[in-house]
């Protein structure tokens, strides 16, 4: 997500990945076969997992290897048409990370927001690769490529900030459009300051926190949508350093701890990783990132339980 977040990784005890499974298998049957089977769940590696050997970024989409579970074949459900009509009527929130005004204006985005289980800053400058390419910058792009996809497909497209030349706004608030638009689907799009030597791409989920409660299942089902979606769009492996196949609860965050409407976190690579830089700053390969998104939004929208 980024380097300097105050960021703390949810341990992945052995009933929260039951749970994540049992998610999964719930919302499986929406995923026309390309969900996580359970043969995946029974052999789910301890974590830290072992990822899938996820297509190189090389790989032509649908070049799986023997390794990679039946979700990661590259056979998203992803409706094949451009259509229009296809999404009228729906809303989905998107929001890019951070604002490239951020860190001219730390008194501004330091102050102390209530984020659903604690206080942390309003926002946050996030990473940035070794050369200085602003992760705020890559969020806005790939938000701006993201929101015409849809809206191609007629859905109604609101974005949190309208530009990166701004500060903020916090969390809390972006977490509020979201919440005050009743929208069917909300995506905070990120890149990770991860390891130097992790690759890859996650999506963070809910955890059952009261005021989010009633989005948990479905968040979890727009997370697996994106997941599916966004390997065979990008050949962006899934982190091999964060969640269990692409998956990480997190608890910590005011994006999905105060969302009331279907949320998850998106960080489409490692900007602290040079393979996985190259890729993030190639408008090429952003323009395939919100394809991704595009079509696990889709995804979920068309779904019965979208
Ligand atoms: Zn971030």
């Amino acid at each position: 997500m980024l380097r300097t977040d105050r960021r703390r990784t949810v341990v992945v005890t052995t009933g929260v990945g039951v749970l994540v499974i049992i998610a999964a298998a719930v919302v499986g049957s929406h995923l026309a076969g390309t969900g996580p089977s359970a043969s995946v769940a029974t052999t789910r590696p301890t974590h830290p997992a072992s990822p899938p050997k996820a297509a190189a970024p090389a790989a032509a989409p649908g070049k799986a290897t023997r390794s990679v579970p039946a979700w990661a074949s590259g056979a998203a459900a992803v409706p094949p048409t451009s259509d229009p009509q296809l999404l009228a009527g729906r809303v989905v929130v998107l929001d890019p990370g951070h604002d490239g005004g951020n860190a001219s204006a730390p008194a501004t985005i330091d102050q102390p927001v209530w984020n659903g289980r604690e206080m942390e800053a309003c926002d946050t400058t996030g990473t940035e690769t070794d050369a200085g390419y602003l992760e705020s910058r890559f969020n806005f792009a790939v938000t701006a490529l993201a929101r015409a996809d849809l809206e191609a497909e007629g859905a109604t497209v609101i974005l949190t900030r309208s530009n990166d030349t701004g500060v903020g706004p916090c969390i809390t608030q972006r977490t509020a459009i979201g919440n005050q638009a009743h929208a069917d689907a909300v995506v905070s799009i990120h890149a990770d300051g991860g390891p130097a030597s992790g690759r890859g791409y996650a999506l963070l989920l809910p955890v059952d926190d009261g005021v989010n409660a009633g989005v948990v299942g479905s968040s979890t089902a727009l997370g697996i949508d994106l997941r599916n979606a966004f390997l065979p769009a990008t050949g962006m492996p899934v982190s091999d350093y964060d969640g269990i196949y692409g998956l990480q609860s997190r608890d910590d965050l005011a994006g999905v701890n105060l969302t009331t409407v279907p949320k998850v976190f998106i960080e489409c690579g490692n900007m602290r990783n040079a393979t996985d830089a190259a890729l993030l700053t190639d408008p090429t390969w952003q323009a395939r990132a919100a394809q991704g998104i595009a079509d696990g939004i889709k995804v979920f929208l068309t779904s019965p339980r979208g």
